[in-house]
């Protein structure tokens, strides 16, 4: 894509975040602005699929509607980006629909872009490869590159007790140090941390750095002494992925 080039912005079933963190950046709106919108049922009257060089699909797909509408706005454009984790990986929405699926599972993907909502650094890093004709990759390194709490200090088993950081945990500390679950080790990277800054643990709404969530889950869980509710453990790890599904 190249300044002047159309794009469409296409949202399934989900929250508004995903447009919104692409949209409302201070930083990305005279590059977003540029680019002339073919198609963006969210604030535009026409529904009629327009061809476009990108489209931008967010949500996951829940309706038969929504499958037929994907699968127009891929043959029209010649770009399709799925961003947010719903898109990506079914996200929250599939918590609550069983039925959900992702768009890779419904059409091809020319590149994804997870995260709820998607880190602006790397919505912005895609934009610029694509007006510069550049390349952009995803991070391949886990969230734990970039925490700015000290490393992990224990050896395994490290005992999990908390799902919630404990009032007297040091602010530098890892959290695992402190007995509460971060899934940090097992997240990609590119958000620059964020909820850890925010003093909350990761909760992995990046998905995995490579593609079995699963599996490196099972490694990640099995050097831990975890003490916990099995139900409210697998709430806090499935609360982006299902487990099983990656
Ligand atoms: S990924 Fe998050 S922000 Fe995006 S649509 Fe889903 S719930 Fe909303
Ligand atoms: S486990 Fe969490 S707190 Fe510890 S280094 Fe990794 S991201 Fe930071
Ligand atoms: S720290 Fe984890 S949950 Fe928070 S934005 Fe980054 S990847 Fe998502």
């Amino acid at each position: 894509m190249e300044y002047g080039e159309r794009w469409a912005v296409i949202q399934l079933s989900g929250c508004s975040g995903c447009p919104s963190a692409v949209f409302s950046s201070p930083v990305l709106q005279d590059l977003v602005y540029s680019m002339p919108v073919a198609y963006f049922p969210m604030v535009t009257d026409s529904q009629r699929v327009l061809s476009a060089d990108i489209a931008v699909v967010s949500g996951a797909v829940c309706k038969r509607a929504e499958e037929e509408l994907l699968k127009r706005v891929r043959e029209s454009c010649s770009k399709l980006v799925a961003l947010g984790t719903c898109a990506v990986y079914g996200g929250v929405v599939s918590r609550e629909v069983e039925s959900a699926k992702a768009v890779p599972e419904v059409v091809e993907v020319d590149q994804v872009i997870p995260g709820c909502p998607p880190p602006e650094k790397l919505v912005g890093e895609f934009l610029i490869a694509e007006v510069s004709g550049g390349e952009f990759r995803l991070p391949s390194y886990n969230v734990c590159k970039e925490c700015p709490r000290a490393p992990l200090r224990r050896k395994p088993p490290i005992r999990v007790r908390y799902l919630e950081p404990p009032e007297e945990l040091q602010a530098k500390a890892c959290f695992l140090d402190h007995e509460t679950l971060c899934l940090g080790p097992v997240t990609r990277g590119g958000c620059g941390a964020v909820c850890i800054e925010l003093g909350v643990p990761c909760h992995g709404c990046l998905g995995p750095p490579a593609k079995s969530y699963t599996s490196q889950l099972a490694n990640f869980l099995s050097i831990l002494d975890i003490q916990l509710e099995k139900s409210k453990l697998m709430q806090f790890v499935s609360r982006y992925i299902r487990v099983g599904v990656l």
